[in-house]
């Protein structure tokens, strides 16, 4: 069932390689120069009171920004979206940042933020009549494609790493997916995708839909800036895997100030990456172009892709932002994972603990200022992960003796 659409300001695809502005139709790449195409928006000022009457009144889903998204007739009912922006005020004390907020998109439907540009995808998916969604994942993009697919009746083929996790596997596997488990890194399963997509005429999210799936990562960054009474945070503390949802960061921050919502503050954009594949943040902090990383070893698989799409665009954003990076170690993650557990009663999985460690070290740096108001974003959940983190105690007996005895140090 899809609700009533809104209508898009969408005015066409602009190709970020060299500038034409092409319609909206089946094309996922420039016509002329095969260069990669975004969404572009007729944002005026002048409109700003009704734009944000119309969000304000819309769903509390990520359609509430349907004017701001690519998708002109299905836009569908899932739950998808609108997750809480929480104050950390005991995690804040632990980093020594002040005002501190997450963003805690474990509340989607599928448990992480991968089911906003799927929601989107799937939406132009079913514009296009398509019947099968697909995708190269490092473990929840499968499950969002899964669920997604599921929920319209299409058929999904979801692609990804032997290693991934197999509570993630298997979650995918149960929404009635083909999931297909191929040998290599994440990089080499794109490759096999991006031969598949040209073969097949499928939706493949992350590559022929593309530019309407990425779209999907800036409603993050439209919730916070709304949650936040419409301003924008000073920093935001973003995962990078393949650089598509730091760039999407800045991009919503630019069409949120074009449309006139927020006002023309600074909102520092940093890049957060695992020691064990760091080619963004090495960039970032070496003040040199992407070098790919070509066998990833890090905790942190989600975000584990060594040879990221959007990657020097991710360094640029992070460097026009004013932004800075941080790589860190499985033990820093881990220890992360533990600290925001244990201090806000949040469950993440380890990109979240990237993000977290990461704060940290830039809170250290002295790069965020007191007073300064600063996001992590949290876009996946601790659930469906192998346990990295949380000693258990021991197994006793049903008898309070048993219980005081092993537990004596503790209730001393
Ligand atoms: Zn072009």
């Amino acid at each position: 069932m899809a609700i009533a659409t809104r209508s898009t300001l969408l005015q066409g695809l602009r190709c970020r390689a060299c500038g034409e502005l092409q319609p909206a139709d089946e094309r996922y790449v420039c016509a002329e120069c095969l260069g990669p195409i975004e969404p572009e928006y007729d944002l005026d000022r002048s409109r700003a009171e009704d734009l944000r009457a119309e969000i304000t009144e819309g769903p509390r889903t990520l359609w509430r920004y349907a004017p701001l998204l690519p998708v002109r007739d299905a836009v569908g009912d899932s739950p998808v979206g609108w997750t809480p922006l929480i104050p950390a005020p005991r995690l804040g004390a632990a980093l020594g940042i002040t005002h501190l907020y997450v963003k805690d998109d474990t509340h989607n439907p599928t448990l992480s933020f991968k089911d906003r540009p799927v929601a989107i995808a799937l939406a132009r998916a079913l514009e296009l009549g398509l019947d099968t969604l697909a995708c190269a994942s490092t473990g929840n993009l499968a499950g969002a494609v899964a669920a997604a697919a599921a929920r319209s009746g299409l058929r999904a083929f979801v692609f990804v790493p032997e290693t991934t996790e197999p509570g993630k596997i298997a979650s995918a596997a149960a929404y009635g997916a083909h999931v297909v488990r191929v040998t290599g890194t994440y990089d080499q399963v794109n490759r096999l995708c991006g031969r598949l997509a040209d073969e097949h005429g499928w939706g493949f999210v992350n590559f022929t839909l593309r530019p309407y799936y990425a779209e999907g990562s800036k409603t993050l960054l439209f919730e916070c800036a709304e949650q936040l009474g419409w301003t924008l945070p000073h920093h935001v503390v973003v995962p990078v895997g393949s650089g598509a949802l730091l760039t999407r960061t800045a991009t919503a921050a630019a069409q949120l100030r074009a449309a006139g919502l927020v006002d023309d503050g600074h909102c520092h954009i940093h890049a957060a990456q695992a020691s064990g594949c760091a080619p963004v943040s090495d960039a970032v902090l070496g003040g040199r172009p992407v070098t790919p990383v070509r066998i990833p070893e890090t905790i942190a698989k989600s975000i584990a892709i060594g040879a990221p799409s959007d990657g020097d665009g991710a360094v640029s954003v992070v460097n026009a932002s004013g932004g800075s990076a941080a790589s860190v170690g499985d033990s820093d993650i881990a220890d992360a994972i533990a600290l925001l557990a244990t201090t806000e009663g949040i469950f993440i999985e380890p990109a979240g603990g990237v993000v977290v460690a990461t704060a940290r070290e830039l809170a250290r740096r002295g790069v965020i200022h007191d007073g300064e108001t600063v996001v992590l974003y949290l876009t996946g959940s601790g659930y469906k992960q192998e346990p990295t983190t949380g000693e258990l105690g021991p197994v006793i007996p049903p008898d309070a003796d048993a219980f005081h005895l092993a537990y004596e140090e503790v209730l001393r």
